[in-house]
This record gives C-alpha cells, structure tokens and sequence, in this order.
C-alpha cells in the first residue's frame, strides 16, 4: 500500500500526484519533465513560495538570505549538502530576503540567516543563525516527527 503525494515541481511549480513508493526513483514532473528532486534547494518567489509551502504533502524548509550577508553565504554549500541529504523527504527552498521582501516582512525574518519550517502550509520551526549541514539534517528531522515518505515505524 502507498499513498500519493502532492509534490510541487521545483522548476515549473506545477503540481504533481507521486505515490510515496515512488519518492525515492527520481521521478519526473508531469509538466514540464524535469527531475521533481535535485538535490538542490531552490530559489522562489512570492508566489511560487505560496505554491510550495500550501500545495506540498512533504514539509518545506525555507532558508530566508541575501546576497550581502556574509554568514548566508557561508551556510549555502551546507544547504545545498542537507538538500541532497533531506530530499525526497523535505522540499529545501530559499527565500532571497532583498529580492522577494515581502515575504520576510511577512514572517516578521529578523535576522538572516533565518530557517523556517513549514508542515501542511503552517509554519512549526524557526531557527536563527547559520548551522552546518550536519545540524540542518539534524534540526529538519527533530521537527518533523512523521515524515510522509517514511516506512511507519512500529511503536
Ligand atoms: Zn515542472
């Protein structure tokens, strides 16, 4: 048995029907035939982030950055390596804060770096300050205690 998965695509923000089964054999946007996973985060705006973070059956982390803030772009390689270390199980995005303002005014984003958590198009985690990928992973599965993609464990 496997349940299907809502996952929008990060290029064409199209939304796709993925049974979960199928998460892990890289599977393809219906639309426009990219890879749904990359192993990269992905940059979004306004409302391709409205998209990702109500449409998506698997939590967003979004990393909320400008291109001026040096320990931002430290993080970044960490990023992209908890992306290749998260994915297909969490959606890694980022919001660049100066092109896109209104969504850091609308998240009232402090301080930058600033990681967010978004489940079922709700916000459940914040953190501040830049963290390796090791801590990324580590903070990510903290905060999610069912990932949807995972085998139910037997408790
Ligand atoms: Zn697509």
């Amino acid at each position: 048995m496997s349940e299907s998965l809502h996952i929008v695509c990060p290029h064409c923000h199209t939304t796709n029907r993925v049974r979960s089964d199928q998460l892990a054999s890289a599977p393809d946007c219906g639309s426009c035939h990219k890879a749904l996973f990359t192993a990269h985060s992905t940059a979004l705006n306004e409302s391709a982030f409205d998209r990702h973070v109500a449409r998506n059956d698997l939590p967003v982390l979004v990393d909320f950055w400008a291109p001026w803030c040096g320990p931002c772009r430290q993080m970044a390689p960490a990023y992209e390596q908890a992306a290749a270390q998260l994915e297909p199980r969490v959606r890694l995005a980022k919001v660049d804060t100066e092109a896109v303002p209104a969504l850091g005014s609308r998240f009232n984003i402090r301080s930058i770096p600033t990681l967010a958590l978004f489940v079922g198009g709700r916000e459940v985690a914040r953190q501040a300050g830049a963290m390796g990928a090791a801590d990324i992973v580590r903070w990510v599965q903290a905060n999610t205690p069912a990932a949807p993609a995972a085998p139910a464990s037997a408790t």
